[in-house]
């Protein structure tokens, strides 16, 4: 089916940060970016002092910079200035203990404010930051922070008995290992982080770290195999705060809701420094997904910009659009998703429940910020990621035999989506791994690893992963155009899509799918799902077996891993499944 184009209004194009596309693009250079932030003398960055100190230093120390609210309810406001001063004394907790320029510290944590003091404390120190998915066991956070070279963890003293305690004098580099919640006496070996925090100073002079410093260490989601991690830079923050501004809206102000986890990029990049570098106020909920509880939460916060992810949407939708019309969500300007292709049927459900369109964004852990986007000022096409950031430039790439590539000019055409290196936030390499580092560049370009199209307009459209994509009778199936058309069947709540091998058409296309609360899996269901997406798709495209699941295998990111379905298909092994998340909810 056609969706229909999401013409904005001329009011709603003026009043956003990037107001004209096409004059923006001409007008944008990196120095001008990086002009907008403030630098340390001599030529240095930190990505702390452009997010906090930056704003303290013109007097804004007093504007609300957190908003932290508990499982309980309870909430704990933090301005700019209380911010700064809990960072300052992580960072002086850390030097006391010789911990120093370069030093890889790693967390562990919920969402707690703790994680806000240690991330960025960690980079003021001129440190390395490194946070982990709190629900991980103990085999993938070892793993992680061997390849890091951990030298301090910060966790809570329930995961370090649990987590950490096992194995702990087996990582030498592992010095010091922080505790938030220790209610008694911490286990030996391991500090109070109040305590250590209390008895330090709340000022601290910002080392004096350069644009190419290393920052961050992101590892990927593992949606495809074994987790990368992914290095990053404090020059990082001129992507992060420009395409805040630009894909965001962000405006100083603002208050914003991302609701990725900490433990992946989005929740670093998107979840802290971009909107704090905008001088936006965080709301944080430390409380899972509940869909009552997140619209109360996007009511009573007055949230103005929202970034979520479509597991989280389908989720919503799942629950259906009346339940977000209860609640009065007239303050929000902006809501923005990432992840995972969003169908064309979400952007379309955001229309019905919030009279806005969802705005689409694509990256990866390896690009550090927003690549290509649905923008505020711009006409949204359902299930098109947008056009690229100011500053980008995007390709779609055809891989040729002699290990170079070939640019695809033709309109919606299928090839490897690439990008022309050069923005601050791309990675400086993949940790230990240089030769997977070094495949993923060819001519002048970086390749994505997505498969996508660009339409005569320059909107790019996701096909699916290289690695997902099906072949089935000459033709290159998309998973993302399968499972798009199975959703806008009423029962279906989510949908994932295999190749299968065949003798004679090489891989024969199979959805696996889960229904809408109130529908049963059932054979006539089934046949009828069949015969719907045949219409839609046409004989080649549409899948020729449905199976039903109660929840497809996500990783804790939420990202549905196709790889796994196809495993468990053929019987084959299922690879490293240290991000996936538990399928019993
Ligand atoms: P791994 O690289 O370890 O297999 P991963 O690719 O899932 O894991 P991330 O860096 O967290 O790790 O995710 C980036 C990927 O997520 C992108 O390459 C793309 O495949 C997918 N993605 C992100 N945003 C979008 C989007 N808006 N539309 C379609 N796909 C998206
Ligand atoms: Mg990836």
């Amino acid at each position: 089916m056609e969706w229909r184009r999401i013409i904005k209004s001329s009011k709603e194009r003026q009043d956003a940060n990037l107001a004209d596309y096409e004059e923006s693009v001409r007008q944008f250079s990196w120095d001008k970016a990086r002009a907008l932030l403030d630098g340390l003398p001599g030529g240095g960055l930190n990505i702390a002092h452009e997010a906090i100190d930056r704003h303290i230093a013109s007097g804004q120390g007093g504007k609300l910079a957190l908003r932290w609210i508990g499982r309980d309810d309870q909430v704990r406001n933090f301005t700019y200035g209380a911010l700064g001063a809990a960072i300052n004394q992580f960072a002086n907790a850390l030097a006391r203990r010789g911990v120093s320029k370069g030093d890889r510290v790693f967390s562990l944590l919920g969402r707690t404010p703790e994680l806000y003091f240690v991330a960025l404390g960690t980079l003021k120190n001129g440190g390395v930051f490194s946070p982990l998915f709190s629900a991980f066991g103990p085999e993938p956070i070892k793993a992680r922070m061997e390849i890091g070279e951990a030298r301090v963890l910060v966790t809570s003293e329930a995961f370090y008995r649990r987590k950490i305690e096992p194995w702990r004098k087996e990582l030498a580099s592992l010095k010091h290992v922080f505790l938030t919640e220790c209610p008694g006496e911490p286990p030996e070996g391991t500090i109070d982080l109040r305590a250590a925090m209390v008895d330090c100073p709340a000022t601290f002079e910002t080392v004096g770290t350069t644009p190419e410093d290393m920052a961050l260490l992101h590892f990927t989601s593992g949606t495809t195999g074994r987790p990368k991690g992914a290095v990053h830079v404090h020059d990082a923050v001129i992507s992060h705060h420009v395409t805040g501004r630009f894909a965001l809206d962000l405006k100083p102000g603002d208050i914003f809701w991302c609701t990725a986890d900490p433990g992946w990029v989005t929740g670093i990049s998107y979840g802290v420094i971009s909107p704090l570098s905008n001088l936006c106020a965080l709301v944080v909920d430390q409380a899972e997904f509940d869909v009552e509880r997140w619209y109360r939460t996007l009511e009573r916060e007055q949230v103005t910009v929202w970034y979520t992810a479509p597991t989280a949407i389908r989720m919503l939708m799942k629950a259906g659009a009346d339940i977000a019309r209860r609640f009065d969500l007239s303050r929000l300007r902006l809501i923005a998703s990432v992840g995972e292709p969003l169908n064309p049927e979400a952007v379309a459900w955001g229309m019905e429940a919030f009279g806005k369109p969802i705005h689409d964004n694509w990256w990866q852990t390896e690009t550090g910020g927003i690549m290509i986007s649905n923008f505020r000022s711009m006409d949204v096409k359902p299930g098109s990621m947008g056009r690229p950031l100011p500053g980008v430039v995007a390709g779609i790439v055809e891989r040729l035999a002699d290990g170079g590539v070939r640019a695809v000019e033709t309109p919606m055409t299928k090839g490897e989506l690439a990008l022309r290196p050069g923005w601050p936030s791309m990675m400086r390499g993949y940790l230990h791994e240089q030769e997977r580092y070094r495949k993923c560049f060819a001519g002048d370009w970086y390749l994505t690893g997505d498969l996508a199209m660009r339409d005569d307009e320059g909107y790019f459209w996701f096909v699916g992963r290289a690695d997902d994509v099906i072949k089935s009778a000459g033709h290159l199936i998309g998973p993302f155009e399968v499972e798009s058309a199975l959703m806008e069947h009423p029962a279906v709540a989510e949908a994932g899509v295999i190749g299968v091998p065949e003798p004679t058409v090489g891989e024969m296309v199979k959805a696996f799918v889960a229904l809408k609360d109130g529908h049963e899996p059932s054979e006539s269901l089934r046949k009828e799902l069949l015969g719907f997406s045949r219409k839609r798709l046409g004989p080649a495209v549409a899948p020729k077996d449905i199976a039903f699941r109660q929840n497809l295998p996500k990783t804790r990111s939420g990202k549905i891993m196709r790889r796994l379905l196809k495993a468990r298909e053929l019987g084959l092994p299922e690879g490293d499944i240290s991000t996936l998340e538990s399928e019993e909810r």
